[in-house]
């Protein structure tokens, strides 16, 4: 074992880069071999390294190297035909960097290990998803967040399956060690995997912390994932944004019972998964929210009405789209009144076409039609009406009374 990385040698090549042998290195000593001049960059050529010069699917390392007392960043390295070449981001007299002297490389740390842990991350989930029959196909570990590509299209119940395998072997706390046999080079987690890789790892499964994938592309052909505190961060700002989402659609301002609404929306997404018709599912979606909202007091002309309201202003919803509901609200048993609201000028209104009802609400509308100050424009729907404001904002036509 060296440094913190736990590497195991057997017949070690002496041109082995040092990031090799410690991957937990932050600055190294080392010596000019040569300076090479690529297009208008100059690049140091040294006797060893502590910079990752990418690849395997790992980007590059960055860092800054001091010369003689002066210090330059190093944005960029790769390799060449086995010479790594760190880019200088400046250009200098070539006569200040002579052969022969030492220079200290530094990387940037903080960057590096997140690469190291998402990388690592990757060996533990592709172990599982390879279990599963499938394989790699492209990818990138880092720098902010890792982006893999599968072989083929695998089902989310699939790649749930390994999240959740990956993350019961990071808090195993596994041991990762590197093998090196001349040049081939394996990383061994402990018995659960050995691959053939030339990157940097952590030492400690337990060091990833967490693994979440983050989004699922191109219908499981591919996934972003993070780790550590970033995952967790960006679960708990995708779940409130839901949450919030959800409550403001949904009205539920004064009564927020957060497994509710994620209840709610479960037994939604679940119920309506097998209709293919997109109208038919809002249709019936909006349908079963409705039933669930307790009926509020909106103010209409002079005259308030109770009815279920629905703030659907984020959704673009068009009178179009409430056809369905009109056809099966008119035609139910019960006396239902619904006040869509669809913009910060419209407002569709749906109801069962009760005689009183319609009778009230018929004086109410002709009451504001009248008034100078309002200008709307009624229009019938199926099941319904919508009423535009050409010149305010719709809420002080058609007022939710708030109840404290
Ligand atoms: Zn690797």
């Amino acid at each position: 074992m060296l440094g913190s990385s736990r590497v195991i040698a057997t017949n070690i090549d002496e041109s082995l880069p040092f990031y090799l042998l410690d991957d937990y290195r932050k600055e190294l000593v080392a010596e000019i071999k040569r300076i090479e001049k690529i297009g208008d960059k100059l690049a140091l050529v040294l006797d060893d390294t502590i910079f990752y010069p990418g690849g395997g699917h790992q980007p590059h390392d960055t860092g800054r190297v001091i010369i003689n007392g002066r210090e330059f960043l190093i944005n960029k390295v790769e390799k060449r035909e086995n010479t790594i070449l760190h880019y200088l981001n400046e250009f200098t007299d070539t006569t200040k960097l002579p052969v022969g002297s030492k220079v200290k490389l530094m990387i940037d740390w903080e960057r590096r290990y997140r690469i190291m842990k998402l990388h690592t991350a990757e060996h533990i989930f592709m172990e599982c998803i390879r279990k599963e029959g499938y394989d790699l196909e492209n990818g990138q570990w880092g720098p902010d967040k890792g982006l893999i590509v599968f072989n083929e299209e695998i089902p989310p119940e699939t790649l749930f399956k390994c999240e959740a395998g990956t993350n019961k072997i990071i808090r195993k706390d596994l041991s990762v060690y590197r093998v090196i046999n001349r040049n081939y080079i394996t990383i061994k987690i402990d018995e659960y995997s050995e691959r053939p890789c030339g990157g940097t790892h952590v030492s400690r499964t337990g060091e990833i912390g967490f693994f979440k994938i983050i989004s699922i592309l191109k219908r499981g052909k591919a996934v972003y994932f993070n780790v550590g505190n970033e995952a967790i961060d960006s679960i708990i700002k995708d779940y409130n944004d839901l949450l919030s989402i959800a409550i403001n659609t949904l009205n539920l301002r004064q009564e927020i019972d957060l497994r509710k609404v994620n209840k709610m929306i479960l037994d939604t997404v679940k119920d309506f998964s097998g209709i293919r018709n997109q109208n038919e599912k809002l249709s019936r979606m909006l349908i079963k929210i409705i039933i669930q909202l307790p009926y509020r007091e909106v103010k209409i002309g002079e005259h308030v009405f109770k009815a279920h309201y629905l703030d659907l202003t984020d959704l673009e919803v068009q009178p179009k789209h409430l056809k369905r509901i009109g056809q099966l609200i008119s035609s139910g048993e019960k006396e239902e009144f619904v006040i869509f609201k669809l913009s910060e000028e419209s407002v569709a209104l749906i109801f069962k076409r009760s005689k009183k009802l319609f009778k009230k609400l018929r004086k109410e509308l002709r009451r504001i039609t009248k008034n100078e100050s309002t200008k709307v424009q009624v229009s019938s729907i199926e099941g319904g009406l919508v009423i535009k404001s050409m010149n305010q904002n719709i809420d002080s036509i058609i007022k939710l009374i708030q109840t404290s």
